[in-house]
């Protein structure tokens, strides 16, 4: 069977493709996103959205939409280096920078809905697994769904189908860095934590954090360095996971009258970019570059891909422009904004011991208000990321 011919084909259908869908469709473009996950999956993650994502969802007016799922607003910060710790209440322009971690069952829903309402059409369960190619160029896709095999015709296809890109193993897209893998994390969401805000701890080469998420749970994660891993099984993982928080003193108290209500699920991610497009494919989100999870970016990087794609396939779809100087363009744009993200996201994540100056900054830094303003600012994003990422030199 195959479908009429639409502008654009958006395979997959979270941060990066459901944005980009909505932000297509109220231009008046004829839009079918496909996702293989019924719409409102679960899928692992920190849940934590920076600041630069906060304002993209407001700028899309979906920040009141998030607000009423009954996801907690996380106004204060505690964040604990070997002991030294930063805590106060982040500020943007003088007011409460206020960030968010929703369950990616809510956000995920939340964009979808907001895409559809604009216009976007979308085939849930449905599974890409060709490209169709016509004279070199890519003009849609071929999957299969609950209606069986279909074939959907697009002047363009985006993949944003996350770090495992069926689009961009299909179009040969070249990866052009690999930091392989760095770091491991294992997740679990908590009954009954009682935390202010986010609190986040480093003790040697592992990081733990907390984060209020709906439904009054709190998602805690263990980073740590790959040679750590516990061995195979799954109930030596939660050992694992349980006894590395319930070491730290700080954490087992904050832990004290908490239950572990999930099973601890494992992540490590690649760090890897790929080449963003070519005739008739372009890629957003995770399918264009991925990263660790450490540096809490990939939700923010997935809504501004979202954005400056929006743009450029207006520009190309209208003709105000020649459809691949415009992807080429989104492509530079995306690199240039990212590039810095990728590479401290890199040296995060390989969990080297925070050096003696550093600690001693922080010594200082927590001794004066206005410093600590300042670096709690740049922890949720508020200020641009320097190249050195929140954390600076710390090594
Ligand atoms: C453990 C973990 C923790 C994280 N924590 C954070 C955090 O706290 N903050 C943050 O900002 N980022 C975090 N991230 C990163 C963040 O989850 C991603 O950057 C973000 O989800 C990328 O969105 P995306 O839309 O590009 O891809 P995805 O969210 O991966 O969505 C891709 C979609 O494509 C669909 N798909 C894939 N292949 C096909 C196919 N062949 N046919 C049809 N559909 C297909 C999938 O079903 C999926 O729904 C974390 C990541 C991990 C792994």
């Amino acid at each position: 069977m195959e479908g009429d011919l639409c502008d654009v084909v958006i395979v997959g259908a979270r941060c990066a493709g459901a944005p980009l869908g909505m932000l297509l469709a109220e231009r008046g473009y004829a839009v079918e996103m496909v996702d293989r996950n019924p719409t409102g999956a679960d899928t692992l993650s920190t849940h934590w959205i920076r600041w630069p994502g906060v304002q993209q969802l407001r700028k899309w007016g979906l920040l009141s939409a998030l607000e009423k799922t009954g996801c907690p607003p996380i106004v204060r910060a505690s964040l604990d280096f070997e002991g030294r710790v930063i805590a106060g209440g982040p500020q943007a322009g003088g007011a409460e920078a206020v960030t968010y971690a929703p369950r990616r069952t809510e956000l995920d829903a939340l964009l979808v809905a907001e895409a559809r309402a604009k216009g976007a059409r979308l085939r849930e369960r449905f599974s890409v697994t060709h490209l169709i190619v016509v004279d070199g160029r890519v003009a849609g896709v071929r999957g299969a769904g609950p209606d069986g095999a279909v074939g959907l015709r697009a002047r363009v296809v985006v993949g944003a189908d996350g770090r495992n890109s069926t689009v961009a193993r299909l179009a040969k897209s070249p990866v052009v860095e690999d930091r392989g893998i760095l770091a491991r994390s294992l997740y679990g969401y908590w009954s009954g934590v009682v935390e202010p805000g986010v609190r986040v701890v480093f003790r040697g080469r592992r990081g733990i954090s907390l984060w209020p998420t709906h439904d009054g749970l709190t998602v805690v994660s263990l980073v740590f360095p790959p040679e750590e891993a516990p061995g195979p099984g799954r109930s030596a993982l939660t050992e694992f996971y349980v006894s590395s928080l319930r070491e730290v003193p700080e954490v087992e108290q904050a832990l004290m009258n908490g239950e572990l209500v999930s099973r601890p699920r494992s992540a490590a991610v690649r760090n890897a970019r790929r080449h963003a497009h070519g005739p008739g494919w372009v890629l957003a989100g995770d399918a264009g570059h991925h990263k660790d999870p450490v540096s809490a970016q990939g939700i923010s990087d997935a809504f501004a891909d979202a954005g400056v794609l929006a743009d450029a396939l207006d520009a190309g779809l209208s003709g105000s422009a020649r459809l691949d100087e415009a992807l080429a363009g989104y492509a530079a744009t995306r690199d240039a904004q990212r590039l810095a993200a990728f590479a401290y996201t890199c040296e995060q994540a390989e969990l080297r011991p925070f050096g003696t100056d550093f600690l001693d900054d922080l010594t200082r830094t927590a001794g004066d208000t206005q410093a600590t303003e300042a670096f709690l600012k740049t922890f949720v994003g508020c200020d641009a990321p320097s190249d050195a990422g929140w954390l600076g030199e710390s090594h």
